[in-house]
């Protein structure tokens, strides 16, 4: 969306979504992007369709200026780039000023300006006068005004300093307004704000500047960035700046996400381009791997127990009317209903849970109640299948008669070795591949990983869809007092192909036992997805 599109079909203030992934976002500890990957969330965000992506701050690092260099490879589609950059120094001129410069040469069509708004950050921040301030405001504003450049004011700390000192706070924006900026960012940058006072500030501040865009940008220390956004909005504002699944220093930034679907399901503001909004959990979900950080199942509207429910007794009502459960349709952000499997499921919670899974258990009245007794059964000796939908899966299949066969274990022996201070393990898997045998010879870290090499090795040459299945996550639980005589080890095994993941589940008193089961099911289940043909058809 072009930015000079300041009106919506129905007529009414067009709310620019701009992101800061690439810049706040990166703060978050545990986020280190490369300049492949930054240009990676970009194209992601780009085709997701939010109009204005923060790329970075050019003046603060190398990588940053990298990516700047780079950013015109990518096919930019909807959104428009901006650069980052601090007011000009204290006591200085604006021409000549190295961060400046380094901002010019980004070439964006946007330039931020981060400035001052609180005297306390003057005073003792900055260490420079209040007048000298405003003057660095709007010197630098006017820098790259005169260059062209469409001017965001950043207003730093705004609230707290609205707070402080209101006539200080809103000279600060005048001084950006007069020198030419078109769009006023009330940033709090503490994060401590409640929704109330946002909606207070923002009135205020757009009777003030009735011309100019005013955003707000918010920060998650008091739980309310969304919150505080969506109140702005609703006052009319018409910029938020936010970060892909909420990334960002100390408590994130808003999430832009769920600022998007809330504004576009409950308040139909038109926002992506249209049938974009669908594909929002797959973009949520691709940022997270790009930045390699573990994907919140309870992200609101994304994650993938946003939709999820345990309660028995409600299934068949569930399938019945699912929006009697669920605050919006999960199809309107590309995510999906589930229904998890629990000890306490009951008959209709175990069909709906197939037909979730494509398996119409219906036809035969008996199968449903011999796959909850299995369960039941299962779930005593130790199995839990809420977290484990591979293998509840493969259980109905087994039960039903539906379940192909890719290898049969004829037996494998693991040998773990410690040499000096190193751990080296070696597993021997044979295998019964129809008529053929197979045996191979895997090394690893460990017995599970050597396990897991020689049934790769052993399996490669039959299913190349393998090279695309990987382990993600290994997690061992003992749980004793379930049997007096031993402790039961229960491993659950989660697995990952380029579409998603998925996870199952061993248990046995023997931990290599227990590993081995969750491992040789997440290698069928993963078979299975890719549709890998079978010797033994269902
Ligand atoms: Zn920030």
């Amino acid at each position: 969306m072009n930015a000079a599109a300041t009106r919506d079909s129905a007529g009414r203030a067009f709310v620019e979504m701009y992101d800061t992934t690439l810049r706040d976002g990166s703060q978050q500890v545990g986020l280190d992007l490369t300049v492949e990957d930054k240009l990676r969330v970009a194209a992601a965000l780009d085709a997701l369709g939010v109009d204005v992506v923060e790329g970075g701050w050019p003046g603060s690092n190398p990588k940053d200026k990298e990516f700047f260099a780079r950013a015109g490879e990518l096919p930019w589609r909807n959104a428009q780039l901006a650069a980052f950059g601090a007011t000009r120094r204290p006591n200085r001129s604006a021409d000549g000023d190295p961060d400046l410069e380094t901002l010019l040469v980004a070439k964006t069509p946007i330039v931020t300006l981060v400035g001052k708004a609180w005297t306390l950050h003057v005073d003792e921040a900055l260490r420079t006068t209040r007048e000298e301030n405003l003057a660095m405001v709007a010197d630098s504003v006017r820098f790259f005004v005169r260059e062209g450049r469409r001017a965001v004011f950043d207003a730093e700390h705004f609230f707290d300093g609205y707070a402080a000192d209101r006539s200080y706070a809103l000279a600060c924006l005048s001084a950006a307004a007069e020198a030419g900026a078109d769009t006023l960012a009330l940033c709090d940058t503490n994060g401590g704000t409640l929704p109330d006072d946002i909606v207070r500030v923002v009135r205020d501040v757009l009777g003030q500047f009735p011309a100019l865009r005013v955003g707000v940008h918010c920060h998650n220390d008091s739980a309310c960035a969304v919150a505080n956004s969506l109140v702005a909005v609703g006052e009319g504002a018409t910029h938020v700046q936010g970060a892909a699944n909420g990334y960002g220093e100390r408590c994130g930034n808003a999430d832009l996400f769920a600022v998007i679907a809330g504004l576009e399901l409950k308040r139909e503001h038109e926002l992506l381009p249209p049938g974009r909004l669908g594909a929002l959990a797959a973009t949520a979900r691709e940022i997270a791997e790009v930045a390699n950080l573990p994907f919140d199942a309870k992200q609101p509207y994304v994650g993938s127990s946003a939709f999820a429910t345990k309660a028995g007794l409600h299934a068949s009502a569930i399938a019945r009317r699912p929006d009697a459960y669920s605050h919006v349709d999960p199809a309107s952000v590309g995510n999906q209903t589930h229904v998890l499997v629990s000890e306490l499921a009951g008959r209709s919670n175990v069909l709906v849970k197939a037909a979730e899974m494509g398996l119409d258990l219906s036809s035969d009245p008996g199968l449903a109640t011999t796959v909850l007794d299995e369960i039941k059964a299962a779930e005593h000796r130790g199995y839990a299948f809420e977290a484990a939908d591979a293998s509840f899966e493969l259980l109905v299949r087994r039960v039903a008669g539906q379940m192909p066969s890719w290898f049969d274990l004829e037996g494998y022996r693991v040998v773990i070795e410690k040499t000096g201070g190193a751990d080296r393990s070696e597993a021997i898997v044979r295998l019964l591949l129809g008529e053929q045998r197979v045996v191979a010879v895997g090394e690893g870290v460990g017995p599970v990983h050597a396990l897991d090499q020689a049934l790769r090795k052993a399996l490669s040459e039959l299913y190349p869809e393998l090279a695309n299945i990987h382990l993600v996550d290994y997690k061992v639980r003992i749980l004793d007092g379930r049997a007096a005589t031993s402790a039961v080890t229960r491993v659950m095994l989660t697995s990952a192909d380029h579409e998603g993941e998925w996870t199952t589940v061993g248990v046995c008193d023997d931990i290599v036992t227990a590993s081995w089961e969750a491992l040789a099911d997440g290698i069928s289940y993963g078979l299975l997805r890719a549709g890998a043909e079978a010797l033994i058809p269902a």
